[in-house]
């Protein structure tokens, strides 16, 4: 099969797209045949290279994928060749405590499809049968790859992490990413006023159109000030972050009091300063996040069944162009997601 895999860790450069042996399947197993596979700022990570993490080389990105069941295991009994699926992005061993609890992301085997296991930038992938969920509705593959990661992470902080409820005031940072443009749709779902930002109009206005009430251009405004006014200096409860280091302090003045502030990465940087004072003084909370559960998933796709919540595609590739497409993902020139066809 064709794929796109790096043999070093680099720039863009590294990915090459060339043939690779096809994933052979074990009882447990489908094989699918990969029609959309969605960028991640994962990948870029991953290629570069993450201090701790030893990949296996060469190594196969991409933790987003949908498709065509193509094959299946001796033991496999829910779906069928021919079904269309999409995989769940976390692989977790289903049977410790962490698992029964629902809590896959925090099981010690966690990981990713593009991780430890090859993923989406290929022809074929191998999935456990537990991570293959069929496309609700009439979802095209586009929409069903763009959805998983990016939803399962901002449900999962906003829901089991913030514990944002009705109406409550929540400031979205980055709202053209992935995980900001999810964020949006899932603060509204509750009523929330949801104040985002961008670092660009045209993105303000596609965040406006998205549900956001109001929109901050952070690289003409300070986000603090603007929520302090926007607030009437009360602050918001919710401030749902993926950036880290760059905007760490504007977050963080912006917190109302009992405010949370809910991470997912930090990918300017995770060094951080932290006022103690007002952590205790007003009461706050910092949350760290990392991917959800399965059930999670089932919950956001059945809202994304009912076009409650909308996938965001900012374009889509050829596989063979993946290098290209990363490399405007690392520009931070998108809105929503990046999709390849292999
Ligand atoms: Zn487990």
């Amino acid at each position: 099969m064709k794929a796109v895999r790096f043999h070093e860790y680099g720039g863009p450069e590294v990915l090459k797209y060339e043939d690779a042996p096809e994933p052979k399947i074990r009882a447990t197993d489908i094989l699918v045949k990969v029609k959309a596979c969605a960028l991640n700022h994962l990948d870029v990570w991953l290629r570069t290279g993450v201090p701790g993490w030893e990949l296996q080389m060469p190594h196969i990105a991409g933790s987003d994928i949908s498709g065509e069941v193509a094959e299946v295991g001796s033991l496999v009994t829910r779906v069928r060749p021919g079904d269309r699926v999409l995989l769940s992005p976390g692989i977790s061993c289903g049977q410790c405590e962490m698992c029964f609890h629902g809590l896959d992301s925090a099981c010690r085997q966690y990981t990713l499809f593009g991780v430890f296991v090859d993923g989406g930038y290929a022809q074929y992938v191998r999935s456990p049968e537990m991570n293959v969920m069929p496309i609700p509705g009439d979802l095209s593959f586009d929409e069903a790859a763009a959805v998983p990661l990016v939803f399962l992470t901002a449900w999962h902080m906003l829901f089991a992490r913030a514990g944002l409820k009705p109406g409550e005031e929540v400031l979205v940072i980055g709202a053209g990413s992935g995980v900001g443009s999810a964020a949006i749709q899932v603060a509204k779902l509750m009523n929330a006023r949801v104040i985002a930002t961008a670092g660009a109009d045209w993105k303000l206005e596609k965040a406006r159109a998205l549900g956001a009430d109001e929109v901050i251009n952070h690289t003409q405004q300070s986000i603090a000030e603007e929520v302090k006014r926007l607030t009437h200096k009360r602050g918001v409860d919710v401030v749902v972050d993926h950036v880290g280091a760059a905007v760490w302090e504007a977050c963080f003045d912006s917190l109302a009091t009992y405010g949370r502030l809910v991470t997912c990465g930090m990918t300017t940087g995770a060094d951080l300063k932290l006022n103690g004072q007002a952590l205790f003084g007003r009461q706050r909370t910092i949350l760290g996040s990392f991917m959800g559960g399965k059930g999670e998933l089932a919950d956001v796709l059945k809202l994304v069944a009912q076009r409650k919540l909308k996938a965001v595609v900012d374009s889509v590739s050829p596989l063979q162009e993946a290098a290209v497409a990363q490399r405007k993902m690392e520009g931070r020139e998108l809105f929503g997601k990046i999709l390849l066809h292999p």
